[in-house]
């Protein structure tokens, strides 16, 4: 028996990257451990176990034994801290993490089961739905496999998911299935629970620290098999994975952006191929990386009724932004005749700046380079940095009196719309209405009600399934284009294709999109539903412009109270990044200032990105002390969403 055990400590500073050997008799990989360091005790994961020690060491002993973890999820994470640029203690934290103990006497916690009825036997699959599942479960039984399944919104991808998931369990396997936002799509749960019953574990941030306890013990000790939840849900202790399917795989939430800086979808794949299991990502606007790389199984169109016609509503011609006469009609519509809206627009509060007519100036948050957004409480808010301030009579920089508003955000667009159709009852979801019991309370109230509009943030586009919901409208489709970011077309043709899915699910629905740019690609073609079309173009410009999938980025940010230590420290980090990227290498260059906090960039092009976001581990490790001393951070991301 192995006496010897190798243990990452689960600490988070970079200098530390290799595991101490301890006395452990017993011990197996993947154990989670009590450990003395230095002097003090940390919580630590066995990577490995020998039956001698290295020569020269006198190992002390392991403390204690605290509970275990499947040993593929230590081939995980130490695949994560390699690849992301991170640390293995910092990546074992996330498959192990730090629960307290139950309180002796304290009965296990089960969160609440939501809002939904039961589901009735599944109905008989199309033959889309049969092909794709028997190519699921085909690679289920021939050791695993990655596929893409796209289909239209309401196309029944959800029951693809559903049996895989009884095809892992039929021969003795467990399933993951991730969700972007559980608390916005608990129909997603509730169809799984209907379908298994306990057997389903749920993982995410809207649990208490006990109620996440008590579902990883449940799927500990394999009396859970199914897991559904949220980015981090896909680190699930699990054995003997089956399948995992990522649905609504284009969500920019399955990137972590705290540092190990994962993407639960490539964790997805590579756990997925770790275990011989099979990976399913679906959506019905994948991104241009999946569609490029991975093998396609298409369900078509919708099972109820076709899409319904999008009309765009060109805001050059048409008067009276937010609410142009169009889509004045269609609430009019919708009052007369009963039916629901969902109303997007993808920006939070009265008015997104402030605008001096007098000097020309834009009233901007005093920490960060961003304009401040006039809010309902007349106060104007950082949506960077959190902070708030009265928003004053007179410009500042000038004394005029005649402040501007520029454009509308969902606060305004609340205002003119219960002046105009005040037979509506209106229900607005964004950040700024308080915590996950008040999305619960938005999104019940609209699914209860007859006459009625849904509008709010991108959150409004996300996966609801409400019945009645006859009109779904864009009001600035043009408000994410404008962001300097390579995928900013791409997530203006997502959320406008997803908005229109919401429409006429049940019975004939219309879609409406107000553009100031109607011959823009991303909106002439999300406009025809042509997904295809859309790809195939944006896979050529990044062709051309060497971007993601064809090569990959790896971004290094330095922030500091000043402007000069970021970029001094990224040309310092430059030529090392250079010796070893095997690609091109940019900046630094300045980025917007945030939170008082001076920012660069360094961005790396690469085929393959570890060689250089290794080394620039290894440099911010050697440089911490200098860091510390000059009020310097920095990050490393690899696979960025954004740039
Ligand atoms: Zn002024
Ligand atoms: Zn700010």
């Amino acid at each position: 028996m192995a006496r010897f055990a190798s243990v990452h400590p689960l600490v988070t500073t970079r200098a530390l990257t290799r595991p101490f050997t301890y006395l452990g008799d017993g011990l197996e990989k993947g154990a989670v451990v009590s450990v003395p360091l230095g002097r003090s005790r940390r919580r630590g994961v066995v990577v490995e176990v020998a039956d001698s020690a290295p020569a020269g060491v006198e190992p002390v002993a392991v403390e204690r034994a605290l509970g275990s973890v499947p040993a593929a999820l230590v081939d995980l994470a130490l695949w994560i801290a390699d690849y992301y640029g991170s640390t293995p203690g910092r990546a074992l934290a996330l498959v192990a993490p730090a629960v307290r103990a139950r309180r002796p006497g304290a009965a296990p916690r089960r969160p609440d089961v939501p809002t939904l009825p039961g589901e009735a036997e599944p109905a008989a699959l199309t033959a889309p739905q049969r092909r794709a599942l028997e190519r699921i479960v085909a690679a289920l039984d021939g050791g695993g496999g990655r596929f893409l399944l796209h289909g239209a919104t309401g196309s029944g991808k959800t029951e693809v998911y559903l049996r895989a998931c009884a095809a892992a369990l039929e021969r003795g396997l467990a399933a993951i299935v991730l969700v972007p936002e559980i608390a916005l799509t608990p129909q997603a749960l509730a169809r799984f629970r209907s379908r298994f019953g306990d057997l389903v574990a749920c993982l995410h941030s809207g649990l208490s620290e006990a109620e996440r306890r008590d579902e990883r013990e449940r799927i500990d000790r394999g009396e859970a098999r199914v897991v559904v939840g949220a980015r981090s849900a896909v680190f699930a202790p699990v054995r003997g994975l089956g399948v995992v399917c990522v649905d609504e795989e284009h969500d920019p939430s399955y990137k972590q952006d705290s540092d190990p800086r994962y993407d639960a979808r490539a964790v997805a794949a590579r756990r997925a191929a770790l275990e011989g299991a099979v990976a399913v990502f679906g959506s019905a606007t994948p991104r241009p990386e999946s569609w490029h790389l991975l093998e396609r199984l298409e369900l078509g169109a919708r099972l109820a009724r076709p899409l319904p016609p999008v009309k765009i509503v060109d805001l050059r011609r048409e008067r009276g932004y937010p609410l142009s006469g169009p889509l004045l009609r269609e609430l009019g519509r919708l009052a007369d005749r009963g039916g629901k809206g969902i109303l997007l627009l993808n920006r939070r509060g009265v008015a997104p700046a402030l605008h001096c007519r007098g000097c020309g100036r834009t009233i901007r948050c005093g920490s960060c380079d961003v304009s401040l957004v006039l809010h309902g409480d007349r106060r104007l808010h950082c949506h960077h940095c959190g902070r708030a301030e009265a928003a004053p009579r007179l410009c500042p920089g000038c004394g005029s009196a005649e402040l501007m508003r520029l454009g509308a955000g969902t606060e305004q667009l609340e205002r003119e719309l219960a002046a105009a159709v005040p037979e509506l009852e209106l229900l607005r979801l964004d950040a700024d209405v308080a915590g996950r019991d008040g999305h619960d309370e938005v999104l019940a109230r609209f699914a209860r009600a007859e006459r009625a509009v849904l509008l709010g943030t991108q959150m409004v586009a996300k996966g609801h399934h409400f019945p009645g919901v006859r009109l779904a409208a864009v009001v600035d489709a043009d408000a994410g284009m404008l962001l300097p970011d390579f995928r900013a077309e791409e997530r203006t043709f997502q959320l406008v294709t997803q908005l229109a899915g919401r429409s006429g699910r049940d019975r004939p629905g219309r879609v409406l999109v107000q553009t100031f740019a109607p011959d823009a690609r991303p909106i002439a073609l999300a406009a025809r539903h042509a997904v295809a079309e859309f790809l195939a173009g944006e896979l050529e410009r990044r062709r051309e412009l060497g971007l993601p999938p064809f090569r990959h980025l790896v971004r290094v940010v330095a922030t500091a109270g000043d402007p000069a230590p970021p970029l001094a420290l990224l040309h310092e980090l430059r030529g090392g990044i250079e010796a070893v990227a095997g690609g091109d290498v940019l900046g630094p260059a300045p980025i917007l200032r945030l939170r008082g906090r001076h920012r660069a960039q360094l961005l790396v092009k690469a085929a393959d990105p570890r060689p250089a976001a290794t080394r620039a581990s290894a440099l911010l490790a050697a440089a911490a002390k200098a860091m510390r001393r000059d009020g310097l951070t920095a990050s490393i991301d690899v696979d960025p969403q954004s740039v």
